[in-house]
């Protein structure tokens, strides 16, 4: 089966579609990479998922992503004596680096490294930036603030500190044992929440080595600030509008997706767009004209993937949200406009050789009218490198490698495809011509442009084109 679409969609997993059964429905609605969020569930939850999405992954003889999203270093408020506090604007407020049990002169903040790393005119912002405060004094063992926005400070709620750089290490213990969980289970990606500096994606690499794609989730201020040593250090990237959007003004999110966005192409990195893309389908099942705009929006910035949270883990409406978002990349991707805009988006490619051949072959397939660029490809490379191009037709990547399957279905433009090893250059215009077809890209009299890195299965080198003609069945 094949997708009528390049871009990706990604679906965090929840109570509302963890059974086999909405799994299925899922899948074949559009879903080609699942998000486990290891901030909510069990681990005997996420393997449950995670078997049931291997056994359709052989069922439906398609690969499929999982990406573990570790929840990271997430602050929060500890525990209030009556479970909430009203704070209103102008107010003076207290925390304090104990557990639990405070109010409004003693609000708990149970993580000492704050403590260490505040300064007056620091911000804290509370549930997700409803509640904002202004540090004014610090002592030993409290920080006095002044309340910007008032609202209500509650139980265990998530705080944010744009401004300040925490000595925090991106793995927790919990993110540590979560990690060990996942690589057992077999996961394609991890994601690294709160991704601070570029050290942080070494210390994870140390852990995870090459036994799962690292993607880094930008969503603190400095991450932005070394972001190219982050995307080089990176597989791949998330936009995590959620939380970036509570770290840096609303106004600045859209033009940082946009730089986000080009900077990953020109790294042949996978990029996702994230967070409350259909958001209002969590209760309804139709979503606004500003969220279909949104969704529309990322895929002519050429993002690699656009992923659903809420809208697919807890809301009403899994299904059809997946079935929207399908329908609007579809719709976007075919629009007489799309081409020239993602053309023009194009931040071209590194002057070496393989970069060149596969421009080139994406050049070719389009001059050409063929039906689809066939890339023989070992870690995904040769395919990342073509997909950049964002080519008019669709990229067959054809790997022996399981994981780098799965992994490329977060690849813009790629329908991955396992098969054993080649040796032989006629065997591969032989396997070409015979996938082509099989997959149902391509049929008799059409051409088909194949590229490859010779020798065979030598990761890295893209160095050769061909074009084929298929003259039979
Ligand atoms: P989260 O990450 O859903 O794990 O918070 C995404 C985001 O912040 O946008
Ligand atoms: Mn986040």
């Amino acid at each position: 089966m094949r997708r009528h679409r390049r871009a990706k969609i990604v679906a965090t997993v929840g109570p509302a579609s963890n059974s086999p059964e909405m799994l299925k429905r899922l899948f074949l609605a559009g879903v080609d990479t699942f998000r486990l969020n290891f901030s909510h569930g069990t681990h005997e939850d996420h393997a449950k998922v995670h078997a049931a999405i291997r056994a359709l992954e052989a069922e439906v003889g398609r690969p499929i992503g999982i990406l573990q999203d570790l929840q990271g270093p997430k602050i929060r408020v500890g525990t209030i004596r009556d479970g909430k506090i009203n704070v209103a604007a102008g107010e003076t407020i207290r925390f304090v680096p104990t557990g639990s049990d405070g109010d409004r002169d003693a609000i708990p903040l149970p993580h000492p490294e704050i403590f260490a790393a505040i300064a007056p005119g620091h911000h804290l912002l509370i549930d997700d930036g409803r509640v904002r405060v202004a540090v004014t004094r610090i002592g030993d063992d409290f920080i006095e603030a002044e309340v910007i926005y008032g609202g209500v400070i509650s139980n265990r709620k998530g705080v944010n500190l744009p401004g300040t750089i925490l000595d925090l290490s991106p793995l927790t213990a919990k993110d540590r044992a979560d990690l060990a969980f996942g690589l057992e289970l077999g996961v394609d990606w991890v994601a690294l929440s709160f991704v601070q500096k570029p050290g942080d994606l070494l210390e994870a690499r140390g852990l995870i080595g090459d036994r799962a794609g690292l993607v880094a989730k930008i969503e603190k201020p400095s991450a932005l600030d070394k972001i190219d040593d982050i995307i080089r250090l990176s597989d791949a990237v998330m936009v995590a509008r959620g939380d970036l959007g509570v770290e840096i003004p609303h106004e600045e999110v859209p033009g940082r997706q946009k730089e986000l966005v080009r900077a990953c192409r020109l790294a042949v990195k996978p990029v996702i767009v994230a967070t409350q893309m259909l958001d209002s389908m969590v209760s309804a099942p139709t979503p606004t004209r500003a969220e279909a705009s949104d969704v529309a929006t990322a895929i002519y910035d050429g993002a690699d993937a656009v992923m659903l949270s809420a809208e697919s883990a807890s809301g009403s409406y899994p299904v059809e949200t997946v079935e929207m978002m399908d329908r609007i990349i579809r719709s976007t991707e075919q629009h007489k406009l799309y081409r020239s805009i993602i053309n023009a988006s194009d931040p071209g490619e590194e002057q070496t050789a393989p970069h060149a051949v596969a421009a080139a072959a994406a050049d070719l397939a389009n001059v050409i009218h063929s039906s689809a660029i066939l890339a023989f490809t070992s870690s995904g490379t040769t395919a990342a490198r073509i997909a950049r191009r964002r080519p008019a037709v669709p990229i067959l990547a054809i790997t022996p490698d399981e994981q780098v399957s799965r992994r490329l279905c977060l690849l813009w433009g790629a329908h991955s495809i396992l098969s054993e090893d080649i040796h032989t250059y006629e065997e591969m215009v032989e396997r070409a011509s015979r996938w082509g077809q099989e997959q149902g890209f391509a049929k008799v009299g059409d051409s088909m442009v194949v590229v490859a890195g010779i020798p065979f299965a030598q990761a890295g080198t893209t160095n050769n084109i061909r074009v084929i003609q298929i003259d039979r069945r």
